[in-house]
């Protein structure tokens, strides 16, 4: 069977898998990024795609290398034109993994990577219209219509996180908008909805932890317990994701759309107060069509992604020549 290398560039560790053609990890090697100067994050991608071919006997099956990494990133070259998370502007990883390793390399944004192996291989199977959200610091996500991956003109297609749902009374955004999509509705979202309730509920201890230790899964958990503070803050969060999913509905019309990230891993508990909502948003389409569902591949959607970037050849066919 044909295998890729799938590398999920993060901002603070590095993973690669050795993906086989039918989207199973064989194994895989992670390495921690503390420096985010350009060499040394090279050096650790280079590191772990070593390791990772290292585990093979035979290295004749593998058919390419695939790279997620945050950021913009031109598809034809594989140059990261800008990333925040680094602080990179124009840094050619592409054409520098080339020159290290002899086979063919191919770099997408990570969002978009990991849209592209949930739709081949995990919730995505099957349709031809989709959209994957990953609810987590974020949100990161990506658009396949007619079967093809999103990109638009410079390869920002699919940036729901920046998308305004509350202008007016909503949470600073880290892009300095207010009310953003991302601010709302990703993980730290539901945090800073639990701290703007504080004052109504004065009694609560679910904000006692240290503010850098608290996840939102402790919110969530003490959610699904029953806490007044936590299932308020809840509530809140969930509204607003319904409002911004509505809106991905009017936008897109997929068939089904995928949520990942940690917040969304009580599924049901979400999921039984987001699809009515939706619903009751949704205008345009007839109500009840659209699929929400909790994505299948978790974590390792990045780096399956960025093989299946490898096995095609490419992002979307238009690139698959680059
Ligand atoms: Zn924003």
């Amino acid at each position: 069977m044909r295998k890729a290398i799938g590398v999920d560039l993060g901002g603070s560790h590095v993973m690669a898998a050795v993906v086989e053609e039918d989207g199973r990890i064989s194994s895989r090697d992670e390495i921690d990024i503390e420096d985010h100067a350009v060499d040394a994050v090279m050096h650790a991608v280079q590191q772990t795609i070593d390791a990772a071919m290292g585990t093979l006997g035979d290295n004749r099956a593998v058919v390419g290398i695939g790279i997620g990494s945050p950021g913009n990133i031109d598809p034809r070259s594989g140059s990261v034109l800008w990333s925040p998370n680094f602080g990179w502007k124009d840094v050619p990883l592409g054409e520098r993994l080339r020159a290290h390793f002899d086979l063919p390399v191919f770099v997408g944004n990570d969002a978009r990577c990991a849209t592209l192996g949930e739709y081949t291989y995990g919730t995505g199977r099957g349709t031809k219209n989709f959209v994957l959200l990953t609810l987590g610091t974020g949100i990161g996500g990506g658009i396949v219509a007619g079967g093809e991956l999103l990109l638009g003109n410079h390869a920002g297609a699919g940036e729901f996180g920046h998308h305004q749902i509350r202008p007016t009374d909503g949470f600073v955004c880290a892009c300095g908008k207010i009310g953003c999509f991302e601010a709302q509705a990703s993980g730290t979202g539901l945090i800073r909805h639990a701290f703007a309730l504080a004052a109504s509920f004065p009694r609560s201890r679910l904000l006692d932890k240290d503010r850098d230790k608290l996840g939102s899964k402790a919110i969530r958990k003490a959610a699904q317990a029953g806490d007044g503070h936590a299932l308020a803050a809840w509530r809140n969060y969930t509204s607003d994701l319904a409002l911004g999913l509505a809106n991905v509905v009017a936008f897109v019309n997929p068939e089904t759309i995928a949520l990942g990230g940690g917040v969304s891993s009580a599924a049901e508990f979400m999921l039984d107060v987001v699809r009515p909502r939706v619903d009751e948003l949704t205008t345009t389409v007839p109500r009840g069509m659209t699929k929400i569902v909790q994505a299948a591949l978790g974590n390792d959607a990045g780096a399956i992604g960025a093989a299946t970037m490898a096995f095609r050849g490419g992002l979307t066919a238009r690139y698959a020549a680059a």
